[in-house]
This record gives structure tokens, sequence and C-alpha cells, in this order.
């Protein structure tokens, strides 16, 4: 039956709480490619409201962290939070979902940090306590929401408020971690979705789907270092020639073994400076 619903099918699970987390993970686990869509902005439904649950009377994070960290090392598992189905198409083993996905207002860069609330001035009613208390237009929707991200109430859209939260957030960036941001130097990212830049390389944090092994996707979180194209372009420029290496016939007549010792770093020494062993020459 694995082979069978394998290969381009996907499993989609309608629910983020105990039982959809549960299902996604167990049908995920036995190698089935899932969709797990939940239409509040985090993960764990009723269960992460509660104060204690049956049988130990635990709090509900410590079950629920458990799953999430299932969850985060599955790579079978798609997550789409702020999401509801819209329609329902097809017929058993080929359904087509149509779903609807409000904005958060946040993309998935952020960190948490937690600047945009205390920028924000706008209260609305929290709707992870049903309203009973009010919570910044900027809020994380609860103390161990999954996935820890923000969220932006609508009601500040497009309003001043929303653009001075933006300015604080620059002015932050500015004077407390002295960054001076420059478009064209810098780029200041999470370098999942895109590098960073660093004294002119750019950083990447590796993340392919494609290679799995032992369950998890094998270039997962490591880091890469590149050398932009344009860096190489303007270290090379001195050697080129119309877009072609230049011949430099002054050095037709001097071996190796001589152009090594009188180029790059060590220019002017002689070879017995530097710390290559003596060559088969010497
Ligand atoms: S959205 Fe808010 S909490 Fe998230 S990184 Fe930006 S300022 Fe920080």
């Amino acid at each position: 039956m694995a082979e069978a619903l394998n290969g381009n099918r996907r499993i989609l699970v309608v629910g983020g709480g105990i039982a959809g987390l549960s299902a996604a993970l167990e049908a995920a686990e036995a190698g089935f490619p899932v969709s797990l869509v939940e239409k509040e902005a985090y993960l764990g439904g009723r269960v992460a409201r509660m104060n204690k649950y049956f049988p130990k009377l635990c709090p509900p994070n410590c079950g629920l962290e458990i799953n999430f960290r299932r969850l985060k090392n599955n790579p079978l598992i798609q997550i789409v939070t702020l999401a509801e189905v819209e329609k329902v198409e097809g017929e058993a083993g080929n359904f087509e979902v149509s779903l609807r996905i409000n904005p958060r207002y946040v993309n998935e860069k952020c960190t948490a940090c937690g600047l945009c609330e205390a920028a924000a001035i706008t209260e609305v009613p929290d709707p992870f306590n049903y309203g009973l208390k009010q919570v910044k237009a900027a809020h994380l929707p609860h103390e161990f929401a999954f996935p820890l991200r923000y969220v932006l109430a609508p009601e500040v859209i497009g309003t001043n408020e929303a653009e001075q939260i933006k300015a604080r957030l620059a002015q932050f960036l500015r004077d407390d971690l002295k960054l001076e941001l420059s478009e064209e130097k810098t780029l200041i990212t999470h370098a999942r979705t895109g590098a960073a830049r660093f004294l002119g390389y750019e950083i990447t944090v590796q993340h392919g789907s494609r290679k799995i092994v032992r369950g998890r996707r094998a270039v997962n979180g490591s880091i890469g270092l590149r050398v932009p194209r344009s860096v190489i372009k303007a270290k090379s420029a001195r050697y080129m020639q119309r877009g072609k290496p230049a011949r430099r016939t002054q050095l037709m007549n001097i071996d190796d073994h001589d152009i090594m010792a009188s180029t790059g770093p060590s220019t002017g020494a002689s070879s017995s400076t530097t710390c290559w062993p003596a060559t088969s020459r010497d």
C-alpha cells in the first residue's frame, strides 16, 4: 500500500490540533509526504490552550513539544498555517484541494525578537485567549507557538502605525546594532531564503529536500560560503582582455617555479622564504 500511495501522491491532514498532528506525524514517519493545514497561526489546537491535560495532568507544552520536535525533524511534512480548505474536488485517491491562506503579514524570516511588539501601540482582542484579554497588534500567538513566528493584526495594516513600527526596526538596527545598511553591499537575512553578505562573500544555509539520508535532508542546515560572481570578476579583471584571459608574453620564457615565486602574497620574496617545502628543482 505504501508503494501505491507514494510517488506523486500526498496526504492532506486538515487541522493541526493534537489529532491532526499525530495523524500527520504517523503518516510521514511511515514514509508518506503530508501537508498539514491549520487555520490558526500556530499548531496545537485546543490542547495548546489548556492549563493541564489528562491523564497525567501535565501542561500541554510538555506533550506538544515532543511532537513539534518530530515535526521539525521530518522533511516529509509541509506545514501550512492560517489556511482554510475552500474546495475539494475529485474522487477517492485523487483529490484536488483549494486552500485560502490568510496573511500573517510577517514572513518566515521572523526571529521572534519582539521588537515589533514593543513598537506597536494598538491593542486587539487576543484570539488565543478567546478575546478575554488584549494583545498588541504585533504579537506572538502564544508563548510556545509553533511555528515561532509573530503575526500582525489586519487592523494596523496600511496605517501610520505600521510605518512607525518599520521605522522603529530600522532605528534599532542603526542605533543599537550600529549597522549602516547599504542596499548594494549589505543584505541582512537569516541566510535561508537569501544569501547573507559578509566581507564580499555570500553565506547561505543549505536547504535541500532532494537528497534524504536516514530520513533527513542531507544538506539541511549546512553552511555554504560562496564567492559571488561579481567578486571573481573584479579580482580577475586585471588578467583579462576582451573577456578572455590575457596573453602575458613577458612570462613565456620564465619557468613555472619562478612565476609562482614572483606572484601573489610572496611577491619579491625568494622561494626559500615561503612555507613551501624544497622542490625537486632544489
Ligand atoms: S516580525 Fe517582529 S518579532 Fe519577528 S523578527 Fe520582525 S521585529 Fe522581530
